[in-house]
């Protein structure tokens, strides 16, 4: 089957939590993997009688989001949404339903495309339910447990419009949208943890054609998964067309080893969710000063920072393009700005924070590692020996680099030494050596690669190729 003739249409609705140190409506500590039920009080459990006082560090990181998706931020307010589920104590959750605190922005891709925004509201998570059993869904389980830590948890709820229209793209966004979420602070990202969780509607059409009946697949925890699930959903939906069937409006959900998407529930079943205005929080109306307080502290986000690393490089190749992205995507750009700054090329400070550094594994200090990018560039060191003293670094991040260099063994070597060492190789390999005297400028590597491993990496990959050079005239 394929998709022929189809187009896929995609909105997205994307859980954020936020990162702060409190709930939103109590003061338990918002922590994730603390032993279940010990971060509750009497709000949170929904007990009779208690009362929410809204988290003002919530409303402002909601606000960053709202800004930085180029939102109007409004006088808002906040709505019980009721429905009953053992994970909800309350019996309702509160939202924001007719009045969200962010409407109408836009998000743009890396690849210049721009997704609208339809809204970004708050409301509280719910708690966490583990159903034991076979099937890890409540339908079949055996046991199901309940952590109410999260109970309460301040989350965004970022609506887009249906402007998405394959898997890739969606992937794209979601991509872009964590990056943002990110660098504003309002999330640490953690997707497999659930701090961002992704419900995909999806829909197919014939291009030109009215939008379809979409289905909602939930939850989806990964980016991978959930290019998986929305191309596996419009196939499927093509599939039912193709057939002379037609699509019932449903929400799914996805089963990561099957590979597929299953009914949870149809139109008929869909929850009314009685909403009201919660009786006990005042209308959330932001003053003009703590707005524009909040504006002017707006950090840069991932596009300029992508941009201005570029403008450093002066390149704007798709290689250069892809060093970008992942530097920025590791927060990695004060540290290729801070040694562009101290002289080394960017280009290589880029090639080198790409590729070698890992935050996980511990990074160097601005001073070092821009010294060890210059002391690469100048020659001193090798790619080969740059790369071992960043490995160094990594857990001692304000040690110096040629101190380093030097407790690896890493001394230069005379030329004397090169020159003879270069001999020997040429003389070892006399048809190589023949070839690329005759032109075959590939087999430099491969003399770089002989001298490289005579000398235990001690040599510098440019003096070995003005060598040959010099030598074949
Ligand atoms: P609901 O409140 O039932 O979830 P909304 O109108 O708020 O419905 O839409 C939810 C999401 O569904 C939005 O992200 C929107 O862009 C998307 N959406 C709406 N219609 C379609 C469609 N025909 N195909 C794909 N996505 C759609
Ligand atoms: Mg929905
Ligand atoms: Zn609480």
């Amino acid at each position: 089957m394929s998709m022929e003739g189809y187009e896929t249409v995609i909105g997205l609705e994307v859980h954020c939590e936020l990162k702060t140190a409190s709930k939103l409506f109590c003061g338990c500590r918002n922590a994730f993997g603390d032993a279940p039920n010990t971060n509750v009080c009497p709000v949170c459990l929904g007990l009779p009688g208690s009362l929410p006082v809204l988290n003002r560090h919530a409303v402002e990181l909601a606000i960053r989001i709202g800004l930085a998706l180029n939102c109007a931020v409004k006088p808002s307010n906040f709505h019980r949404k009721n429905y009953f589920y053992p994970d909800m104590p309350k019996d309702y959750q509160i939202s924001q339903y007719d009045e969200p605190l962010n409407e109408g922005g836009s998000l743009e891709l890396p690849d210049g495309t721009v997704i609208g925004i339809t809204r970004a509201h708050m409301e509280e998570d719910t708690g966490k339910s583990t159903h034991l059993g076979s099937s890890g869904r409540i339908h079949g389980a055996e046991n199901s447990l309940i952590d109410y830590n999260r109970s309460g948890v301040p989350l965004v709820e970022i609506v887009s419009e249906p402007d998405m229209r394959s898997g890739v793209q969606a992937r794209a966004y979601a991509a872009e949208l964590r990056a943002i979420l990110m660098a504003v602070g309002a999330t640490d990202g953690r997707l497999e943890e659930g701090s961002m969780r992704i419900d995909a509607n999806v829909s197919v059409r014939k291009p030109g054609k009215p939008f379809g009946t979409r289905c909602e697949i939930k939850n989806l925890n990964s980016l991978r998964s959930l290019q998986r699930a929305i191309e596996y959903e419009a196939q499927r939906q093509v599939n039912l067309l193709e057939a002379g069937e037609r699509i019932a409006q449903e929400t799914r959900h996805w089963d990561e080893a099957a590979g597929r998407t299953g009914t949870m529930r149809s139109k008929e079943e869909a929850y009314d969710y009685r909403y009201f205005p919660e009786p006990d929080l005042v209308p959330l109306v932001p003053e003009e000063d703590w707005l524009a307080e909040i504006a002017a502290s707006m950090p840069a986000l991932p596009k300029q920072r992508r941009q201005n690393l570029l403008d450093l490089c002066g390149a704007d190749d798709q290689a250069t393009k892809d060093l970008v992205a992942t530097v920025v995507d590791r927060d990695l750009d004060p540290l290729v700005i801070e040694a562009t700054l101290a002289g080394a090329p960017a280009a290589l400070a880029l090639a080198r924070a790409a590729n070698e550094l890992d935050a996980t594994a511990g990074l160097p200090s601005g001073p070092s590692f821009a010294r060890t990018v210059a002391l690469e560039a100048s020659g001193t060191l090798s790619a080969t020996q740059a790369k071992a003293v960043l490995g160094v670094l990594a857990t001692r991040p304000t040690d110096d680099p040629e101190a380093v260099a030097k407790e690896l063994g890493f001394e230069q070597l005379s030329d004397d030494t090169l020159l003879t060492t270069i001999a020997a190789v040429l003389e070892a390999n006399p048809e190589e050596w023949a070839r690329y005297r005759d032109g075959d400028d590939k087999l430099a590597q491969f003399f770089i690669g002989k001298v490289m491993a005579a000398t235990k990496g001690k040599a510098n990959g440019k003096a070995v190729v003005a060598e040959l050079v010099a030598r074949r005239g």
